[in-house]
């Protein structure tokens, strides 16, 4: 029996509050579920721990009048049917692109590619001419690659365990498609999905920092190192995206990237859909083995036919649900899923531009990426700290100035820079990441200024975030930018769990559509998309 004192501590609920769907988690992925939902009828409520939307997809003003993509800062993957489909140019989404990737090395030159692919090829051809013969050759491999993977990232994976003919069909075309690549498209195929990224890319060109600087894209958001098997995928995802057509291209949002974000939110308000920001969902509620509805933080509880979470599997099942409502297997691959999580941001707020040792001034090489990438041994050293429990003394960097290309994200005259580091490994074996985060914003200065000496006179505020702060702020599990590992035993049929990732799960009612479903993480949309589909189609079948 409750006492009177006892009762009046706990929360009130509010049970008059009934959606077809809740969803859980208001980032990019949530808002285009929900907005797909909301399009085909349903009633739909999306609800945001945050006092913003947008999750990793978000701009906030972190110093006054400096407004920061916080987390993620360039896009590219986001699926061109989501762009149309939600009509999010009239909801305010404008791409700018990036130009190119200027690479300092450690010995006053440079590498810097660019958009023009004639101007590349001569600068390539400055360091090996092979390589700028080789360079066209790999590109339109990669393209054909991509082409390859592309109608991949719009389907629901098949369950290969099932006789579920569905799945077979997209197996079997899969199968065709892989026949009718030539013979060396299906060697690379293969290669792609095993290979490290640099030995990939040793059979292609013999320029150093070429290679280190493109081996980058393959260990973004992994614990793995550019000479770890399987990183090549990952470079491969990098190349899936495309801009008005063009494939590998990558773009600023203007605003940020929690423009896309808010693009996305406005389409899915006009579609119907309900949003709430600063609803932290502490459970999941069931009835007889199935969700019909959420508790909130603060004891409201409201009532869904379906409940869709965004949030990665550790949240949505070891938290909202908790391990006894749950087949002990299905725990046993949560608990296998890797986070890891082995990257941090600094964003800096700059009183002028950083001026490069190796190409003096400002310039053209500032408006697209600055990799901090200058050999290949340098990205093997910084993952070698990584694994044994310390962040990089002298990390992998990947730089850009969106002020430089829309002036509205900074005072005038002034800048914001925003730097992606690895390696910052969630666990460290000495200290804690409270205790280390201004050593570790320290050193990703100190290796920019190694580059551009007069960076350190430029910083008037820095905001340093350690996976912990990933973890503890936006509710990535370790701090994993991609809500886990996109690696190839977690991919595809195996994300989030082998047999659950048609984006069902195993309680009747609740679904996943965030970046720990098929095809994974980056601003794509393409899970909260698909899983939304797949929803519809059970629906008619009665969830
Ligand atoms: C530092 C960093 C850099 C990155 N750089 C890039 C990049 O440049 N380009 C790119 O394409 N991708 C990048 N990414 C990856 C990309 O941003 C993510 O994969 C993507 O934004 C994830 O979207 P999502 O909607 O699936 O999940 P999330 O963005 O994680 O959204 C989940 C939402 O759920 C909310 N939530 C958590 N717990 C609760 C709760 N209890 N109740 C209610 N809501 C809750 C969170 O606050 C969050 O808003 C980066 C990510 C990070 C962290």
């Amino acid at each position: 029996m409750l006492t009177i004192l006892q009762q009046a501590a706990l929360p009130k609920l509010n049970m008059t509050q009934k959606y077809d769907v809740v969803v859980i988690g208001g980032g990019h992925n949530g808002l285009v579920n929900a907005a797909y939902l909301a399009r085909a009828g349903k009633k739909v409520l999306v609800l945001e721990r945050r006092h913003v939307l947008g999750g990793a997809a978000v701009t906030e003003e972190v110093f006054p009048g400096f407004k920061f993509s916080v987390c993620s800062y360039v896009v590219s993957l986001l699926r061109p049917e989501i762009i149309r489909e939600l009509d999010l140019p009239r909801h305010g989404l404008e791409i700018l692109p990036l130009d190119g990737t200027f690479t300092p090395m450690s010995n006053g030159d440079h590498l810097w590619r660019v958009n023009d692919h004639a101007r590349t090829r001569r600068e390539i051809a400055r360091h090996s001419r092979l390589d700028a013969e080789a360079y066209d050759e790999y590109g339109k491999a990669m393209i054909e690659m991509a082409h390859f993977v592309k109608p991949i990232m719009s389907m629901t994976p098949p369950d290969p365990t099932t006789l579920d003919p569905k799945g077979w069909k997209n197996l079997a075309f899969l199968g065709r498609r892989f026949q009718r690549l030539s013979n060396d498209d299906k060697y690379n195929q293969v290669q792609l999905m095993t290979m490290s990224a640099v030995d990939f890319l040793d059979q292609w060109f013999e320029t150093d920092v070429l290679k280190a600087t493109m081996s980058a894209s393959g260990i973004i958001g992994t614990f793995l190192g550019v000479r770890s098997p399987g990183t090549v995928y990952v470079l491969l995802h990098h190349y899936m995206g495309e801009i008005d057509g063009a494939f590998r291209s990558w773009g600023f949002a203007r605003g940020g990237t929690g423009a896309i974000s808010n693009a996305i939110a406005d389409a899915a308000r006009e579609a119907g859909v309900e949003i709430r920001t600063e609803a932290s969902i502490a459970s999941i509620v069931l009835k007889n083995g199935r969700a019909t509805g959420v508790v909130l933080e603060h004891g409201d509880e409201i009532r869904a036919d379906v409940v869709s979470s965004s949030v990665d599997p550790r949240l949505t099942f070891m938290k909202m649900i908790g391990e006894q409502h749950l087949p002990d297997d299905f725990c046993a691959d949560l608990k296998r899923y890797k986070y890891r999580g082995s990257s941090g941001k600094v964003n800096l707020a700059l009183d002028g531009l950083p001026d490069f040792k190796s190409m003096p001034g400002p310039g053209a090489h500032l408006r697209g990426a600055i990799s901090i990438s200058p050999s290949v041994e340098y990205m093997e050293r910084a993952y070698d700290e990584a694994k044994y429990g310390r962040f990089s003394r002298r990390p992998y960097i990947d730089m850009v100035i969106p002020s430089l290309t829309d002036p509205s994200v900074a005072p005038p005259g002034k800048h914001v820079m925003s730097c992606f580091v690895q390696y910052a490994p969630y666990n460290l074996k000495e200290g804690n990441w409270d205790e280390k985060r201004d050593e570790f914003g320290d050193t990703v200065v100190d290796t920019i200024a190694e580059h551009a000496p007069n960076i350190r006179e430029l910083i008037r505020d820095r905001q340093v975030l350690t996976p912990l702060d990933l973890e503890r702020d936006f509710g990535l599990s370790e701090g994993n930018i991609f809500q886990g590992e996109l690696t190839l035993e977690q991919l595809f049929f195996l994300r989030p769990a082998p047999g659950w990732a048609q984006y069902r799960t195993p309680i009747r009612g609740l679904y996943m559509c965030g970046s720990a479903t098929h095809p994974g993480g980056g601003i794509m949309g393409a899970p909260g998309r698909n899983a939304a589909l797949q929803l519809l189609k059970d629906w008619k079948k009665s969830v």
